[in-house]
């Protein structure tokens, strides 16, 4: 039990700021080129749900005054419609930035997509490119879960120099990219998974906890140091309704700050997307201007994470 009362992270206000940046970049860009950038979101198959969050983020476009696109191709599409469609988005100046949803179809293997998204186009960090320059500690484009679940710890005040986190989860899109975020930000960083040996002896250790599992409420309060700082990527359809990997009753008795579900990271991923959309736009925009410049940074490794 910890006798303050515990920190909640929530992405809301985070989000708002963002948004208002955004918001005004928007403006700058359209001022200075002539027409507001462009989000495409790329979807295989019809999955009810996961419209629900598009229609979010398309929602959110259009509160800050960008474009959002939805290129629906069918629950049977071919690898070859997918690859001509991404070509063909990659191709237009007007659109700045890619998703694909995932889970793909069957007949979509992520390589198809992969293959055919400009990483320069790849907002949400995908592209193998992305995930070598975010190795190597340079600037490309992070995933975005990943990147809101850094940025809200960041943003929160938390310190993370020197701190201990445990990152349960090793997703591609979520875990690695948090692992490596928390590395950059100087944490020493364990990463657990499914093989994890005595997991809960492990995340007991941790100072900063990030937990990216999809499996409902499994991280309990006896498996956290008192203290700790618990952030909660995971989201669970139940019957009891949206829940995250995290037990919050008991955690919230032991944890010093963490994230409520939802209203945590959730609401954060949809802002930071956006303020990689208006990255990529103005490296785009700047490419074309002046076409012998590189669109991605290859810049010295940073520091700070930056959008
Ligand atoms: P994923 O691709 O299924 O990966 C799950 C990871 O959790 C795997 O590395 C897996 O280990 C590990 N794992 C599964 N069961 C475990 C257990 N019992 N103990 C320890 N590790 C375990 O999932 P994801 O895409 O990373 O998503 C994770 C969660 O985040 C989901 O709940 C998803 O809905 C949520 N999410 C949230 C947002 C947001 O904006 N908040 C966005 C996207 C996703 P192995 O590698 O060993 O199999």
């Amino acid at each position: 039990m910890t006798t303050q009362t515990p920190m909640l992270l929530k992405g809301g206000p985070i989000a708002a700021d963002i948004r208002e940046t955004v918001a005004a970049d928007v403006a700058a860009f359209e001022a200075k080129y002539g027409f507001a950038p462009e989000l495409a979101i790329v979807v295989a198959g019809a999955d009810a749900p996961s419209m629900v969050y598009l229609k979010k983020i398309l929602d959110g476009c259009e509160k800050v005054g960008l474009g959002g696109r939805l290129v629906e191709l069918g629950g049977e599409c071919s690898p070859e419609e997918m690859t001509r469609t991404m070509e063909a988005l990659g191709a237009e100046p007007h659109v700045a930035g890619i998703i694909v949803q995932q889970p793909l179809p069957d007949c979509i293997p992520l390589r198809v997509v992969i293959d055919a998204m400009d990483p320069r186009k790849d907002i949400d960090g995908i592209h193998p490119l992305n995930a070598g320059l975010l190795a190597l500690g340079y600037e490309g484009y992070l995933p975005a879960t990943a990147h809101a679940s850094v940025e809200l710890l960041k943003r929160s005040g938390i310190e993370l120099a020197g701190k201990d986190a445990v990152v349960v989860g090793r997703s591609n899109v979520i875990g690695k990219p948090v692992a490596q975020l928390l590395l950059r930000e100087n944490a020493t960083v364990t990463t657990c998974h499914s093989r994890t040996a005595d997991l809960a002896g492990v995340v007991r250790r941790a100072d900063i906890v990030v937990v990216a599992i999809g499996r409902a409420a499994f991280v309990t309060g006896d498996m956290l140091k008192p203290g700790a700082v618990v952030v909660d990527v995971g989201i669970n359809v139940t019957d009891a309704g949206l829940i995250g990997d995290v037990d919050f009753d008991s955690a919230i008795d032991v944890a010093s700050a963490i994230t409520p579900v939802p209203g945590g990271v959730g609401p954060l991923t949809n802002a930071i997307l956006l303020t990689h959309l208006m990255r990529a736009a103005r490296d785009q925009a700047a490419h074309t201007v002046a076409p012998g410049l590189p669109s991605l940074r290859f810049s010295e490794p940073q520091a700070e994470v930056t959008s």
